[in-house]
């Protein structure tokens, strides 16, 4: 299972697609891409099986856009299947989130937002993740930042995640506890990685964020690390060794 992002001037989705087959070595049994197109759409394809099959699958398909996720998933809720693949939409369509992991209290959190009348795509428990974001942020007019911050701290569970938001595409919000991830900075570019393997050939400049911790990568400004809290962590920023970019 695994986990890439990337966001810059390039097309995202040969750098995604690359970066997923970097990441088959940890095993997987679906695979999926969410990109944020010129127009501000936000596509996302998923398959059942190989990273092969959802390149097929996307072979007509928009896949042209400058802000990416992407996901390998190894299913623990729900069975394996394009629907339960990640990544996952928010009812809006406005958000999509991939997740590394699990939320041990995804059913009492479900239960609550169908109860709010939240209609739910998947048996994941990601997608209550994503769900409860977009709850919090309209119910309570905030940030996806702040959103992400109030939803986390509800959460029990291991996750890495990334989150896209077509309605600001020059952010990305990634965050991790138990399962790691890392970012790597680039000259106006970031990219986002379950490991190194899939950013070294980019960049040696990486961060490997530590557990409980929030990444807010933005285009055009300094990356931005703080915890659930809001607390911000200094940077620290470490050279990668090209021959050993899977170690943490
Ligand atoms: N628990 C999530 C699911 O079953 C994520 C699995 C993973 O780590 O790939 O969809």
């Amino acid at each position: 299972c695994g986990i890439v992002g990337y966001i810059g001037k390039q097309q995202a989705y040969p750098i995604l697609i690359k970066g997923l087959r970097r990441l088959e070595y940890r095993g997987y049994d679906s695979a999926g891409v969410a990109l944020i197109n010129e127009n501000c759409d936000l596509n996302v394809y998923k398959t059942k099986g190989k990273v092969d099959n959802l390149t097929e699958y996307c072979s007509d398909k928009d896949v042209t856009g400058c802000v990416g996720i992407a996901h390998t998933r190894w299913a623990t809720h729900g069975e394996p299947s394009a629907r339960n693949a990640h990544p996952h939409y928010s009812q809006s369509h406005n958000l999509a989130i991939i997740h590394n992991g699990i939320i041990e209290n995804y059913a009492d959190i479900k239960a609550k937002l169908i109860d709010k009348g939240v209609e739910f795509k998947s048996d994941t428990d990601t997608e209550v993740l994503v769900q409860l974001v977009e709850y919090i942020m309209q119910k309570k007019g905030i940030t996806l930042l702040e959103a992400v911050q109030v939803a986390l701290y509800q959460v029990i569970g291991a996750y890495a995640i990334a989150i896209v938001d077509k309605r600001d595409p020059s952010q990305i919000i990634a965050a991790r506890k138990q399962s790691p991830l890392v970012v790597g900075i680039g000259q106006d570019e970031f990219f986002l990685g379950s490991d190194a393997s899939p950013i070294i050939e980019y960049t040696d400049k990486v961060v490997y964020l530590e557990d409980g911790m929030i990444a807010v990568i933005r285009l055009g400004e300094e990356l931005k690390v703080m915890s659930i809290l809001g607390e911000e962590q200094e940077l620290k920023v470490k050279k990668v060794d090209i021959d050993l970019g899977q170690i943490e």
